[in-house]
């Protein structure tokens, strides 16, 4: 095999990270909820309008957050889409909730909203639609259902940070949303989260859940004269060094955004004739929608087109990757799951194909790789 060249992804470090790391440090306070946690959080809150924005050490704890919040009770079902990463599911599992795993659309590895309506039941406490790839759900079609049948709407946003539906910010229409800031998203802090509450009713229980179940950060704001225990909850607030690490992406949160962008864009205008001539289908971004350049995925026409792909890329020393392989049929959930067929779910799970994905990736390489896919057969 050739020595690798070109990765997957490559975590992209501003400048700014260790001086605001060592400010923290040296300010002598380096637990939760410091300055650069507010910091970070106001930011959040001020440009994406969300009423209530907390830190979490991933969107996983976020997620948790969100589940805890639902209330769940034994039989309440979660409406998620198969096609997503484990912890939209798992979050809500470990309250108990029994999971209806939804379809893909079929020009989308997203959530088919056409498709929803036939899930719920008297026992629906929350959907969670997950953006895949930063590209905007449907969001009038998922509200207008969850205000017909009373349900609870928690957007999984992990890969849709600074991304638009209809010129709302993702994350600001559900009751809650969930970010994540791991290494392989736009913006990182290693492992890291944010949950943002839409709906005032959530604010303060949420802060309650966030600080171990103790009613803290009303302490630290000086509206009660002391705090204890008083609600379920976890330690699901990151250190300051965390934040710290976070704010240096934030402040450069613009000039990400527009790289990654061009970085798309370069991709689909040089591969754009090739797919179509080869049977493979590159990412649709509905109308609706804007594009936050998360990532660039290609559909290929099968599983073994894919596998063969890969591995031409990896003889020329580029690294690709497939994505999710369908929750419903995993180890873990196959032996519970009672729906029917997901095909769409399945049809991503064998197709689709990453490519080297971040900041760094020069032009150059950018070239490589459409060469050496231009080159396949
Ligand atoms: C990355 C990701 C997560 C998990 O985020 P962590 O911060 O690693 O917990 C959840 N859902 C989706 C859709 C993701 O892409």
């Amino acid at each position: 095999m050739a020595k690798i060249k070109i990765p997957f992804n490559k975590p992209y470090l501003t400048g700014k990270e260790l001086d605001y790391i060592k400010q923290a440090i040296e300010s002598g306070k380096i637990s939760g909820n410091g300055i650069f946690t507010q910091k970070c959080q106001k930011y959040f809150e001020e440009r994406y309008g969300f009423k209530k924005a907390l830190l979490t050490t991933s969107c996983t704890d976020a997620l948790e957050m969100c589940a805890i919040l639902t209330d769940i009770k034994p039989g309440d079902e979660v409406i998620v889409p198969s096609y997503t990463f484990v912890s939209t599911a798992l979050a809500f599992v470990r309250q108990g909730a029994k999971i209806i795993f939804a379809d893909s659309r079929e020009d989308h590895p997203g959530i088919d909203e056409d498709k929803i309506e036939k899930l719920i039941t008297p026992k629906t406490k929350a959907i969670v639609p997950v953006h895949y790839a930063g590209i905007a759900c449907n969001m009038d079609k998922i509200m207008a259902l969850a205000d017909k049948y009373n349900f609870l709407v928690i957007e999984d946003a992990a890969q849709a940070i600074d991304s638009y539906y209809k010129g709302k910010p993702i994350g600001s229409i559900g009751h809650m949303s969930t970010f994540s800031f791991h290494e392989t998203k736009n913006i990182i802090s290693g492992e890291g989260g944010l949950l943002a509450i839409n709906d005032e009713q959530f604010i303060k229980r949420a802060e309650i859940i966030w600080e171990k179940g103790t009613n803290r950060a009303e302490f630290f704001r000086g509206e009660i004269n002391k705090y204890g225990w008083v609600d379920t909850g976890s330690s699901f607030l990151p250190s300051e060094i965390i934040a710290a690490y976070l704010w240096a992406q934030l402040e450069n949160l613009n000039d990400i955004q527009k790289k990654r962008n061009k970085i798309w864009q370069q991709y689909y205008i040089g591969l754009k004739d090739w797919a179509k001539k080869r049977d493979i289908k590159l990412p649709n971004v509905p109308e609706y929608a804007t594009n936050n350049g998360h990532m660039f995925y290609i559909v290929c026409k099968n599983s073994n087109q894919r596998d063969l792909l890969i591995k031409h890329l990896k003889s020329n020393g580029i690294l690709s990757v497939f994505h999710y392989l369908s929750l419903h049929k995993s180890k873990y959930y196959k032996n519970k799951y009672k729906g029917s067929d997901l095909k769409n779910s399945d049809y991503y799970s064998e197709s689709l194909l990453r490519l080297p994905f971040y900041y760094e990736l020069t032009t150059e390489q950018l070239n490589e790789i459409i060469k050496t896919l231009l080159t396949f057969y």
